[in-house]
């Protein structure tokens, strides 16, 4: 479709979550530009569960396979109180083409799809490219982005994207407020270890009356160990972290295997719309929930495939845009805060402390994980439970929901 605007989308943001709606536009034919604020692509490995749900939209780009062979597939965790075997989950009995997480640092995660991109000429990518503001002019949107050599450019889209995480510039700019903020009362850290142990793909979740203690297979021998914290405490180091390894799993991990530590709080952040005119916002960006459970990613994940076919259907089939946004901040929401609810259910239940907790929890575990519920887990912790996935799903009607 012809444009009096230089591009037809403008994506600010090249996380995972924005290249991935790059490549979907991509393959949609879609006149696009994607900007990039940071030099090099990132080398933390951040995001790591990549779900079933997940790999079908990748499989859309035909890069399903290629994540598969670089990932670890993660086809069950075994749960443990306090360091007793309590259950295993299994995921091979998942429905579909994927029956397994996938585990895959969030670089690896940049790296393919920012390399995938190269496969479509209608989009251009601009890395140490920070966008500054937006306006909407007479159906177009006028962006400034400022370059490497720190000139200030104008660009101009018929539609603006932020997918620039969740301090969002885009946001701010399309004066979309906040309506809701919790931050949690727990605090992680985090780091990956040279992996010593026989676990091999298996995942395994530590719960303890003195706190929780997870641990995933990543690619490389390596092994992501995540520890909750005291309460109170929020940053901490190495020793503390390997202590509480010892102290939950029973393992003794050295130092010299550790790579970079990472703590992190849990904080979950609602804001009023996913779209204001003619500027659109897509995961961390249009919201936040507790990494705890690994749905972040893939939340925007699927929020990127929705609004990719939202745009293709204006941009391509001209359709009215209003309609389709009203559906995708209806769809999306919904997802979000489905998605979010579990994220906080789970982490309340994985972190409760002390004796009783300790005895309740392991309680629960036994029933959830030796009655016919069990079936419910892993689709329940795959994600395929989760609504709102497609547009073509939800038969879009031109009426407001
Ligand atoms: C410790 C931890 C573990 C996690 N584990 C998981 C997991 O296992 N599974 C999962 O699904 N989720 C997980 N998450 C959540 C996940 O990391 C995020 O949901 C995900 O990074 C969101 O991707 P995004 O592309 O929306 O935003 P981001 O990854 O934040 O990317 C935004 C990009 O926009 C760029 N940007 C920002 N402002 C500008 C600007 N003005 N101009 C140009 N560029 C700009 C930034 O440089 C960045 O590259 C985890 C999070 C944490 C903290």
């Amino acid at each position: 479709m012809s444009s009096a605007a230089d591009f037809d989308v403008i994506i600010v943001g090249g996380g995972p979550v924005g290249l991935l709606l790059a490549n979907l536009l991509g393959q949609g034919d879609i006149h696009t530009l994607i900007v990039e604020k940071s030099p090099t692509a990132p080398r933390q490995s951040m995001a790591i569960g990549i779900t079933p749900p997940s790999l079908e939209i990748l499989s859309r780009i035909g890069l399903d396979t290629a994540f598969i062979k670089e990932a670890v597939k993660i086809d069950h965790a075994c749960i443990f109180e306090e360091k007793k075997l309590r259950g295993e989950l299994r995921f091979n009995s998942l429905a579909g083409r994927y029956p397994f997480i996938l585990s895959l640092p969030q670089s690896q995660t940049v790296a393919l799809l920012e390399k995938n991109l190269a496969n479509f000429s209608s989009v251009e990518v601009r890395r140490h490219c920070h966008f500054l503001n937006a306006e909407e002019q007479q159906k177009r949107i006028k962006v400034t982005l400022r370059s490497a050599d720190t000139r200030d450019q104008i660009q101009t889209a018929r539609i603006l994207i932020g997918c620039d995480g969740h301090r969002s510039d885009v946001r701010n700019a399309a004066a979309i407020p906040c309506i809701a903020t919790k931050t949690y009362p727990h605090s992680f850290i985090m780091a990956d270890f040279h992996d010593r142990t026989d676990f091999g793909t298996r995942a395994h979740l530590y719960f303890n009356r003195t706190g929780a203690l997870e641990s995933f297979p990543l690619p490389n021998k390596l092994r992501r160990w995540i520890l909750q914290l005291d309460q109170g405490q929020n940053r901490a180091d190495i020793n503390t972290l390997i202590a509480g390894i010892k102290q939950r799993s029973g393992l003794d991990l050295a130092a010299a295997d550790c790579g970079e530590l990472n703590s992190f709080n849990v904080h979950r952040f609602v804001y009023s719309r996913y779209f204001a005119g003619n500027i659109a916002l897509c995961g961390d960006a249009a919201h936040v929930m507790s990494p705890i459970g690994g749905q972040g990613m893939n939340t925007g994940f699927a929020d990127a495939e929705f609004l990719a076919d939202v745009l293709i259907k204006h941009l391509r089939h001209a359709e009215d845009l209003a309609p389709l946004l009203e559906r995708y901040d209806h769809v999306r929401r919904k997802a979000f805060t489905v998605a979010a609810n579990r994220a906080a259910r789970g982490m309340w239940l994985g972190t409760r402390r002390g004796g009783a907790a300790s005895f309740l929890r392991s309680l629960g575990i036994s029933i959830l994980l030796n009655t016919p519920l069990r079936n419910s887990l892993p689709p329940y912790f795959a994600m395929q439970t989760i609504p709102g996935r497609s547009l073509s799903a939800h038969h879009c009607s031109t009426q407001a929901p």
